[in-house]
């Protein structure tokens, strides 16, 4: 089956197939995440390559936790990652794969370098290995242990395991080139020293693999074919190759690196979501204004949404930075079908019919969703008594305002035609309520409806109506930010969260935690999961680009 290559990676993968590199042109690819934190919208796009080639080529993708820095890693991060991937709507190849499942074998990996004579313990501290690395001008310095024997080494490292040192004392390092122009393959250290607890191998081991040995071999033992990582790693490659010199198998992983994904207004670092976090800038890492993928589906965002996102940027091979507005274009995108609509006032201000009779409630036909026909209509109830966004009225109206206003005419959505005659304020001059006049003539679906006005307004019968707390969201970096030497702490919004006290119709009470509707005018909401019985939370997703100006 000959499959278009629809960017670079996949052109790779084809050529393989082409070459018989690998048995059947069999595909297997991994997400390695390390369990220190929550993803974020980074590994988003990492997920959905990873899978995405999975499916496309018939093979598989592993789920591997890269769990070999045990004081940072925790059960915690292991089960929200696997949450989070299987929202996403990811099947990863079962089991759960963790690096350090691997210790034991990894550990007979380090053995057979030495033995090749590619490995040696050194006793220098990190500090006078690092100090003798040299530079891009001038070659490293050698370490004088580098020329130990392979049985003094296989001894040493073996003590390394059983305990005997204290952490920093030893390590071991790859024998590769102290002068290579690659300052990675200057006897990189492949396995240190750490008396930690590991959350899953407990106290059994005090030596760990870095990320560079475990990493490859890694990959080599789950049989994965296609090793993608982000552009970071592309110096790497030599020694991710040179670490496979251990592994005997015929068929080799290969490392393929693309471009990191960045996205304005959202930090992309767990290190740097974790100090927001515990500096309390936000409420935790499922805040939804945190680009963490607990967050953003706290937010209300659909897996669909998403993965319309990364199919859209593509993969590139060189850094780039994505506007945030495509995101919120491919949310509106999906839930413009899917969301029913809702009539919500956010900020509302009271109206009163005065030619409305005092108890009468009628109902007035709203559709849906008027992009999707089948989601059929719903009966919302309309009285004397109303509210209206305070932002809709006008006292004084600046040019082409055409809403409501003193002695103009407005609709209200779905039902009547009614004019603004009088305001009434309180001491210090705030509006209370409108007065306002219905045109009984003018009843949405009747001949008199016809009759035109430029501003139509979105409304909730006041004595009908729900409470909602909504929570706007702003975002918490600016989306012009430039690098300026600020820390980013520093740049957070702190004041990116409005809670209002907003009014909704009835029929929202219906719906349960976790629903999406476009509240008409207002953007996208959903459910929050702080509700309770008598209270309705809703965060806002997004806004709506365009609001009818009309
Ligand atoms: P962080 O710097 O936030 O800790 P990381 O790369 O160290 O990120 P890992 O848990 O090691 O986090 O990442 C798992 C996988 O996700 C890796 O393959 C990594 O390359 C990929 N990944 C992480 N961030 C991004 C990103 N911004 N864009 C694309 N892929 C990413
Ligand atoms: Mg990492
Ligand atoms: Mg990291």
């Amino acid at each position: 089956e000959k499959r278009e290559a629809a960017n670079f990676i996949e052109a790779e993968i084809n050529k393989d197939i082409a070459n018989h590199v690998y048995a059947n042109g069999r595909v297997l690819t991994r997400f390695p995440p390390e369990p220190n934190g929550y993803l974020h919208i980074g590994h988003v796009k990492s997920i959905c390559l990873n899978f995405g080639l999975g499916e496309k080529y018939h093979g598989a993708t592993n789920v591997r936790f890269d769990d070999t820095n045990p004081t940072k890693e925790n059960q915690e991060f292991v089960d929200s990652i696997l949450e989070d991937v299987k929202w996403l709507g990811f099947k990863w190849k079962e089991p759960v794969h963790f690096a350090s499942d691997y210790f034991p074998e990894l550990y007979e990996f380090a053995c057979k370098l030495i033995r090749m004579g590619l490995a040696y313990v050194d006793d220098q501290s990190s500090e006078e290995i690092h100090n003798t690395r040299g530079d891009l001008e001038h070659p490293g310095k050698e370490s004088p242990w580098r020329n130990r024997s392979v049985e003094e080494n296989l001894k040493l490292f073996q003590e390394m395991k059983e305990g005997k040192y204290k952490d920093g004392e030893k390590c071991l390092r790859a024998k590769i080139d102290m002068a290579s122009p690659n300052l990675v393959m200057r006897d990189p250290v492949i396995y240190r020293i750490l008396h930690a607890t590991h959350h899953r191998t407990g106290d059994k081991w005090c030596i760990y693999p870095l990320y560079d040995f475990a990493h490859p071999l890694s990959d080599a033992l789950e049989g994965i074919t296609h090793s993608i990582c982000t552009l970071e790693f592309e110096e790497r490659r030599p020694l991710y190759n040179w670490c496979l010199q251990a592994f005997d198998g015929k068929e080799k992983p290969r490392q393929i690196e693309f471009a990191r994904l960045n996205v304005t207004t959202m930090i992309t670092s767990k290190r740097k979501l974790r100090k927001m976090v515990e500096a309390g800038l936000v409420s935790g890492w499922d805040d939804p204004r945190m680009p963490t993928i607990c967050g953003i589906r706290r937010r209300g965002y659909t897996p669909e949404s998403l993965r319309h996102f990364c199919d859209l940027i593509g993969v590139a091979k060189a850094d780039n930075l994505v506007d945030v507005s495509l995101l919120e274009y491919c949310i509106r995108e999906d839930l413009k079908a899917k969301a029913p609509r809702i009539m919500a006032v956010i900020d509302p201000v009271k109206v009163v019919l005065t030619n409305y009779p005092e108890d009468k409630i009628e109902y007035m036909t709203l559709e849906n969703n008027p992009e999707d026909e089948s989601m059929g209509t719903r009966q919302v109830p309309f009285g004397r008594n109303l509210y209206i966004e305070r932002e809709d009225f006008m006292e004084h109206p600046v040019h082409k305002f055409f809403r409501m206003t003193p002695g103009k005419e407005v609709r209200l959505k779905g039902a009547y035609i009614v004019k603004c005659e009088d305001v009434v304020k309180d001491g210090e001059g705030n509006i209370t309520e409108i007065h306002c006049t219905v045109d009984f003539d003018t009843r949405s679906g009747t001949p008199g409806a016809d009759r035109k006005v430029k501003g139509t307004l979105h409304w909730v019968c006041a004595d009908t109506a729900v409470d909602v707390e909504t929570r706007l969201y702003d975002y918490l970096i600016s989306p012009d930010d430039k690098e300026d030497g600020r820390d980013f702490m520093e740049k957070v919004n702190t004041n990116s969260l409005t809670v209002m006290k907003s009014k909704a119709e009835p029929a929202i009470k219906e719906y349960p935690v976790g629903s999406r509707f476009q509240f008409l005018r207002k953007g996208y909401f959903i459910i929050d999961q702080d509700t309770t019985k008598d209270h309705l939370v809703c965060n806002r997703i997004v806004g709506l680009r365009d609001t009818w100006a009309k």
